[in-house]
Formats: C-alpha cells, sequence, structure tokens
C-alpha cells in the first residue's frame, strides 16, 4: 500500500533502526519504546491488522510469532518479554499494517 507507513519501512523509504531482515519480514526499534528494548516486527506483505488475516496467513504468522523468541534473546531479553498485537482502533492500533510489539528490559 503506498500510503503505508510500515509498507515504507519494509521497503527502505523511511529509515528505521532495523535489527532483522529477511525475505519476508522486517524488524526494528520502535520510535517511542516502552522498555530498554522495544521492537516492532512486521510482515513485509500488507495487511491491516490480525482481524485481516485468513488462513491463507496461517504460514506467515506462525513465523511471526517465532522471530519474537529469536529476536528477543538477541537483543539480551530472551529471559523474559512481552509479545502484543494490537487490533483495531478500540484495540490501541495505530498503524494499520500487522506488527508484532516485542517488549522487555534486560537484566
Ligand atoms: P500500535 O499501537 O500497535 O499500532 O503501535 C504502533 C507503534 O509504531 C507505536 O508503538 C509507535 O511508537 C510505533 N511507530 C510509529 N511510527 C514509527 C516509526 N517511524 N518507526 C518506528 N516505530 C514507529
Amino acid at each position: 500500500m503506498s500510503d503505508c507507513l510500515f509498507c515504507k519501512i519494509a521497503a527502505g523509504q523511511i529509515p528505521s533502526n532495523k535489527v532483522y531482515e529477511d525475505d519476508e519480514f522486517v524488524a526494528f526499534h520502535d520510535i517511542r519504546p516502552k522498555a530498554e528494548v522495544h521492537l516492532l516486527v512486521i510482515p513485509k506483505l500488507h495487511v491491516a491488522s490480525l482481524a485481516e488475516c485468513g488462513t491463507e496467513h496461517e504460514a506467515m504468522l506462525g513465523k511471526l510469532l517465532l522471530l519474537a523468541p529469536k529476536l528477543a534473546r538477541e537483543q539480551g531479553i530472551g529471559h523474559g518479554f512481552q509479545t502484543r498485537i494490537h487490533t483495531g482502533a478500540a484495540g490501541g492500533q495505530e498503524v494499520f499494517h500487522l506488527h508484532l510489539h516485542v517488549i522487555g528490559n534486560r537484566p
């Protein structure tokens, strides 16, 4: 989507503090961190929210979740971290491109 902030970040058109990238996902530091480590993991594929996901997204969602402990370990918060997905404006979602928050403090 041409006007989607996270699509632009995924495409490198808007700078981000990136910590991970592969063919399907990008992870970067949240611009307003809620803890010492606050990452956002996004699929490169534009999906507006978890509510828009269907069975065709099963594999992507599984890979998205599995990235959380891997990136948490790499960031020094593998011992404990929070994962959050806000869905819809009423669920606190501000950016309408599916993303997983990975949040934690280093020991
Ligand atoms: P959500 O409420 O789940 O939609 O969260 C969106 C998150 O994106 C918020 O925590 C914002 O701080 C974060 N955010 C917004 N713009 C940027 C940006 N340009 N780079 C990194 N994080 C951003």
